[in-house]
């Protein structure tokens, strides 16, 4: 509703205001990259299973066994959304952070990361921790061709021949530009090495099949694939991360625990998901995105994806018509993305930029580094600065930001919302 919207007066970016109507919320959250709105289908599906919620496994009752079959029916669901493989394992987490952080732990000793130093801290940062580990950060490509040809360069390069993993994004969570996943997954096994893939921001936009990617793991995050917070998952081969230690130890993952006759105790650990998943299991986490799983691929991919086209033809469009925009691009402004585009505007500040955004016209957006400083130094050509948490420290208007607005969307979006972001931008 135009008139709820009219511009209110700036409040400063910490003033969310209530533009409400009716009842009806008329905010246009623009922040999907950060966390998407979950489905309606999704709370219904909670809510139908809440009158039956009971705990899970190796309870005798009969709310804790439909519990315990809605866990895992999601573990098949998610793996039949990510054609996964016969000897590809599902398990469930926390988010892609924690998923990529549990297969950090899971490499086998000795192994050289490739990664790409445009990726999310969540892809880039995960591997350095290990200390038997070896990291070469890769340069930012500047076409797709460039990354792949990095890539086999940094691989043909490496010495001894040992366990090797290539991580790399599906689509950026700054650009939202697509990577060449196929390409380099390609590349990365004819030299022996395996790969991951971030779909953190591919997922919700595009199918995502092991299979067919021929890529070794893939993460994502449940909240970016509109469910809930609280849960992602890390799906992919099963030998490193049935080789490797439990990445928590506790119940669930164990099998057998017994006191040992000097006085140590021995363990035996499962040889399924549920070695990395020690404790009680977020259930409803789980449930929520096998849910938007089976939503998503009801919708339909071509009808999902041509939506979203749409609505990032219209977004370039409008702000192609804005001459003091500039959006960021790795791999040049005709380069294919998802919905999500990160941009600069001359002569603003974009954190006082995303703020009017938010208090005069009901948009949120999101401001900052996103996360992904490496990259966003590299498309602003901006010197290192003293980030604050996943931001950035403000430029004085009139100064070259240090910071980037990002804008940020899904299928679901309303035309309504792109257009008041596009008119709000002019
Ligand atoms: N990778 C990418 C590409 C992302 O965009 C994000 C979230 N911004 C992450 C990883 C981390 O996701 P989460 O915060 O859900 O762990």
């Amino acid at each position: 509703d135009r008139s709820v919207c009219a511009p209110l007066p700036v409040l400063g970016r910490d003033v969310l205001v209530p533009l409400v109507t009716g009842g009806e919320a008329v905010y246009a959250a623009l922040d999907y990259a950060a966390s998407a709105p979950a489905l309606q289908r999704v709370w219904d599906d909670v809510a139908a299973y809440a009158p039956y919620y009971g705990s899970v496994h190796r309870g005798a009752g009969y709310l804790s066994q439909l519990s315990t079959d809605l866990f895992e029916n999601a573990r098949s669901t998610v793996s039949d959304f990510l054609g996964c493989r016969t000897d590809d394992q599902v398990v469930f987490t926390r988010s892609t952070t924690d998923s990529l952080n549990l297969l950090a732990a899971a490499l086998p000793q000795g192994t050289r990361v490739f990664v790409f130093e445009t990726e999310h801290h969540a892809s880039l940062l995960p591997w350095e921790r290990r200390a038997d580990v070896s990291v070469t950060y890769l340069n930012a490509p500047r076409t797709p061709q460039q990354a792949v040809d990095t890539l086999e360069q940094a691989l043909a390069a490496r010495e001894p021949y040992g366990p090797a993993l290539v991580c790399v994004t599906g689509a950026s969570n700054v650009t939202g530009e697509l990577w060449p996943v196929r390409e380099l997954a390609a590349a990365a096994h004819a030299h022996g090495a395996r790969i991951v893939l971030d779909a953190a921001q591919l997922a919700p936009h595009h199918p995502v099949d092991l299979a067919e990617l021929d890529v070794d793991w893939v993460a994502f995050s449940g909240h970016k694939l509109y469910a809930p917070f609280g849960a992602g998952v890390l799906a992919g081969r099963a030998d490193w991360l049935l080789a490797a230690e439990p990445y928590l130890a506790g119940g669930g993952a164990s099998r057998k625990v017994a006191r040992r006759t000097d006085g140590g105790v021995d363990v035996e650990w499962h040889d399924s998901a549920a070695r990395h998943e020690a404790g009680s299991p977020n259930v409803i986490g789980a449930y929520s995105i096998a849910s938007a799983c089976k939503a998503l691929t009801e919708a339909g991919w071509d009808t999902l994806v041509t939506r979203e086209q749409e609505l990032i033809d219209s977004v370039r469009a409008g702000l192609a018509e804005v001459p003091e925009v500039r959006v960021l691009s790795l791999f040049g402004d005709d380069a294919p993305r998802v919905g999500v585009l990160s941009f600069v505007v001359e002569g603003w500040n974009s954190s006082h930029f995303a703020a009017a955004l938010s208090a005069e016209y009901g948009i949120g957006v999101r401001d900052g580094l996103f996360c992904a400083h490496p990259l966003v130094r590299t498309l602003l050509g901006s010197e290192p600065q003293e980030p604050g948490e996943c931001g950035a420290p403000e430029a004085a208007p009139g100064e070259r930001s240090l910071n980037a607005i990002r804008v940020s969307f899904g299928a679901g979006t309303p035309d309504e919302h792109v257009e008041r972001f596009v008119r709000a931008v002019k």
